[in-house]
């Protein structure tokens, strides 16, 4: 293996500040590890248009606003550094809230200074997760700045999350923020670090989110524009016994609004949420565009 493994972030500060001294484009992929296929399409593309790329692997306390689903999150570092290493990343690095937080005396979630995630926040994920973009914009600020990357890469699966971030590098002055497509499984579930928590039966029965989505497009495709005929295509699929749905909406994707009565999303996406046994599972797409 040939890359780095940081355990410290002032470690992981240093190793950057060196690559930019070098003169070298530097591409960070946050992620909160249990690496999968999804993560590595991210990290390939900043290995594409970067000398340098690294990974943050961080299980961020703030942004979880169910303990339980902070408490069995997957780890799994040497293996991530493992298939990190195989997509040419370059660097790994972890820490803890204290090292991220240096600044703040006995840094937990209960003292850091939540960052405030703007407007984009409002609404489905922000609704049903609360403080959980207060707590994403907070780690993402404090990666942004440990790293200094010239872009950082998102997954549009977590959709409203490339909103809030895009925001916030605005905010920020940068870094660039690439978002990169969905990956799926062949039979078209969103790959998620949680799937690994979802017995056979309900892996099965995940399957009902993307299958929502893909009949909201179809049906999108042959013509549909009412938003509540869309709503009703996504909840015939989702509503059946063992998925609790939590959303499932049309949205405008670029500026965030609900569609107002009679009115059309110039951007239409559909984002679905639900839970399925005690994993909650999320997923989205465009309606208008074939590419997701
Ligand atoms: P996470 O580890 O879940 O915080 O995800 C880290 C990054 O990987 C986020 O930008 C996610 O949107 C992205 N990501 C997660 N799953 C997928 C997927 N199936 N396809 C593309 N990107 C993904």
């Amino acid at each position: 293996m040939t890359i780095e493994e940081l355990r410290d972030v002032e470690a992981a500060r240093r190793w950057c500040r060196e690559v930019r001294r070098r003169g070298l484009t530097l591409g960070l992929v946050p992620t909160m590890g249990a690496l999968h296929e999804g993560h590595l399409s991210l990290v390939r593309r900043a290995v594409e248009e970067n000398r340098r790329v690294c990974a943050s692997i961080f299980v961020n306390p703030l942004q979880f606003d169910d303990p339980r689903d902070f408490a069995r999150y997957p780890h799994d570092f040497e293996g991530d550094a493992r298939a990190l290493d195989s997509a040419g990343c370059h660097m790994v690095f972890t820490g803890t809230l204290a090292g991220f937080f240096p600044d703040v005396p006995g840094a937990s979630s209960a003292t850091i200074p939540r960052r405030d995630p703007g407007p984009l926040a409002l609404g489905l994920e922000g609704e049903h997760r609360p403080g959980h973009f207060a707590g994403v914009a907070t780690i993402c600020a404090r990666l942004f700045e440990v790293v200094a990357p010239e872009a950082a890469y998102f997954g549009e699966k977590d959709y409203q999350q490339t909103l809030v971030v895009r925001d916030l590098a605005a905010a920020l002055g940068g870094p660039r923020i690439v978002v990169c497509p969905t990956s799926r499984e062949p039979d078209g579930l969103a790959r998620s670090s949680r799937n690994a928590l979802l017995s056979p039966p309900e892996r099965a029965r995940a399957l009902a989110l993307s299958r929502a989505l893909f009949a909201a497009r179809r049906a999108w495709t042959a013509g549909v524009r009412d938003v509540a005929r869309l709503r009703a295509v996504l909840l015939a699929e989702l509503e059946q016994p063992g998925i609790e749905v939590e959303y499932a909406e049309v949205r405008d994707g670029r500026d965030w609004s609900a569609p107002r009565p009679g009115g059309l999303p110039a951007a239409p996406r559909a984002l679905v949420a639900a839970r399925v046994g005690r994993v909650r599972l999320i997923d989205n797409l465009a309606l208008a565009d074939a590419r997701g």
